[in-house]
């Protein structure tokens, strides 16, 4: 009898596992038992799952009675997962020797028992919690998302930020990350680092680096635990940084400030918020932070909120935003890996794999709109699913920028997007982009992709801000009908299984337009905080992907002559500061 090609095997065994999970989560009987592990444990001081998880791992020689006999139901599922992924029990336990991994599979179990397997799948708690501990800020971005300058009257006191870590590692966080404002000014950042750390949780911080220039003092964060830090650099040229954040010298101090992170060997990210303002020294900055030795270069996508509302005229266009991405994708290297927030960096990711499979003669159930002429497509696609903010505006009697043609005719797009796909059989690293993996050489992984990809807002990610409210992102605007919660006012729990918002963030099927129609929307589902911020919409079509380039085109319309002035005087760099401290 002829086997089966391999890929195949792959993906039914990935159906099997999904399969197995699926079962236990539906089970009343396993479903009960599992309902069991979701508490908090006293006496062994960890969520149950953990200790369950730690006992069975062998990191823990003794746990209570109850998590032993919870050790049991644990370890069978990860014996049958481990078998689907090909991974002996051994390798397994070897990977969960890092504790990180052991609290996000824990997540992973809880979110199988309360969400049960869905796509997207929604993990027990948040993997990543971004925490904006003040509004204080030594630095006066013209993109600053918080609209950061000096603390908030309500900011939280220095107790409550520590119950609010306490509730978060009760509730199986896996990582909280500092940001601001600027975190590193804050009286008390060093204590709430050192007890994300003492809870077992992974402590990251995202800064502009002023104060980091001084290599004492990010000696003095790393001693106290911090594992990852974020630093902001906006093009390669000082000027360009430092007119964007109103500072002389900002750029000088966040270069010594990566250097001095990178000497001190933590896990060190540039991050780079790419505007019209700033986008032709991405290839330039690639280079010199490679030459930097820096882990991930991270490529933000512009969201029009807080300060950045008032400069939506620099967010780039679809296509150069899909060129920016494929360069990003082709430029990835196991020294430094170049990530992105935009969402559609996984379909663009999706479309080289595919094209990279082929040519090794591997397909995937992925193949979708991978090769130019799928355009047309794409393009016949936008005409048929107007998204109601269009009929509003009565884009429908406008369709000549829509037309099909318009892509025939861009030769220079087709040709870069040719070239691209034909580098494309170099062999390439696997890159978190994310959370999304576009691993493709592996279907099992790609089968997985479907569940864990796209935007992470309210599903592995969430917000709080200075005075403890919780937003499913940071880049949501600070307004009723987003907030989801407050850190020390509302059980964080029940929030994570009920809120409306939330259960919208995740149910894909509800997504308008084009987002909604779109193939790759459970690996990309369009950035939430970008539909929301240009359409006060949730579920609107993001604005950022040429495939929603029919409302990019009608909110070029909408700049105003205020914001065309605003943007001069940053290009003439007028308004730096000089910092007094
Ligand atoms: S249409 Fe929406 S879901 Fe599809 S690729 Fe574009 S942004 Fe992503
Ligand atoms: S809304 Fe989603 S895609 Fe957009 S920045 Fe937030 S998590 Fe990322």
């Amino acid at each position: 009898m002829k086997s089966k090609p391999e890929h195949e095997e792959d993906e039914i065994k990935m159906e099997k596992m999904i399969g197995l999970f699926k079962k236990v989560a539906e089970n009343p009987v396993s479903n009960r038992l599992l309902q069991r592990t979701l508490g908090y444990c006293e006496k062994d001081k960890s969520t149950k799952l953990e200790s369950s998880l730690n006992y069975y791992l062998e990191k823990k020689d003794d746990v209570c009675k109850s998590c032993k006999l919870l050790s049991k139901i644990v370890g069978y599922i990860i014996e049958k997962g481990a078998v689907s992924f090909n991974v002996s029990t051994d390798e397994l336990k070897e990977k969960m020797e890092d504790e990180y991994w052991v609290k996000g599979l824990a997540s992973v179990i809880k979110g199988i028992t309360i969400f049960k397997i869905n796509k997207p799948f929604v993990p027990g708690a948040p993997f990543q919690v971004v925490w904006n501990i003040t509004k204080k800020c030594n630095m006066k971005c013209v993109h600053c998302y918080e609209s950061a300058s000096t603390k908030a009257k309500d900011e939280l006191s220095r107790n409550q930020v520590l119950n609010g870590i306490d509730t978060m590692a009760k509730s199986g966080v896996t990582s909280i990350a500092f940001s601001g404002g600027e975190p590193s000014i804050h009286p008390h950042i060093i204590e709430f680092i050192e007890t994300v750390d003492d809870n077992g949780m992974f402590p990251a911080i995202a800064t502009n680096g002023y104060i980091f220039k001084d290599e004492k003092k990010a000696e003095n964060f790393v001693d106290n635990g911090l594992g990852f830090v974020q630093i902001s650099l906006d093009g390669i040229n000082p000027k360009t940084h430092d007119s964007f954040r109103k500072v002389n010298g900002a750029w000088e101090r966040a270069v010594k400030a990566i250097k001095n992170f990178v000497d001190l060997g933590i896990f060190v990210e540039v991050s780079t918020t790419v505007t019209e303002h700033n986008i032709k020294e991405i290839p330039d900055m690639i280079n010199f932070l490679k030459e930097l030795k820096v882990d991930w270069f991270m490529l933000y996508n512009f969201i029009p909120t807080g300060n950045g509302s008032e400069i939506s005229s620099l967010d780039i266009s679809p296509e150069k935003r899909e060129k920016l991405l494929m360069k990003a994708y082709q430029e990835n290297t196991d020294k430094m890996q170049i990530l992105s927030t935009a969402p559609q960096y996984a379909a663009v990711a999706e479309s080289i794999n595919s094209k990279r499979n082929r040519l090794n003669g591997n397909f995937t159930s992925f193949e979708v709109n991978s090769n130019t002429n799928n355009y047309k497509n794409i393009y016949e696609n936008n005409n048929k699913n107007n998204y109601e903010y269009t009929n509003e505006n009565n884009y429908e009697n406008n369709n000549e920028n829509n037309s099909e043609n318009r892509y025939e005719d861009n030769n220079e797009y087709l040709n870069f997007k040719n070239e691209i796909y034909d580098e494309a059989n170099n062999e390439q690293s696997v890159i978190p982009t994310h959370f999304y993996n576009p691993e493709y050489t592996n279907p099992m992984i790609a089968q997985l992709a479907e569940f864990i990809g796209g935007c992470g807002a309210g599903r592995f990610y969430i917000n709080i801000e200075p005075n403890g409210d919780i937003y499913p992102c940071v880049f949501f605007p600070h307004e009723e009908e987003v907030k989801i919660g407050n850190i020390i006012y509302d059980d964080f729990d029940e929030m994570w299984r009920e809120n409306p918002l939330l259960k919208q963030l995740r149910n894909k099927e509800l997504l308008k337009g084009n987002c909604g129609n779109c193939e790759s929307n459970n690996i990309c589902g369009g950035c939430r905080a970008r539909a929301y911020n240009y359409f006060k919409d949730v579920l609107a079509p993001d604005p950022g992907c040429i495939k929603n380039e029919k409302e990019w085109e009608i909110l070029k319309t909408k700049i105003s002559e205020e914001e065309k002035l605003k943007i001069n005087e940053i290009d003439q760099e007028k308004i730096i500061l000089e910092l007094k401290h």
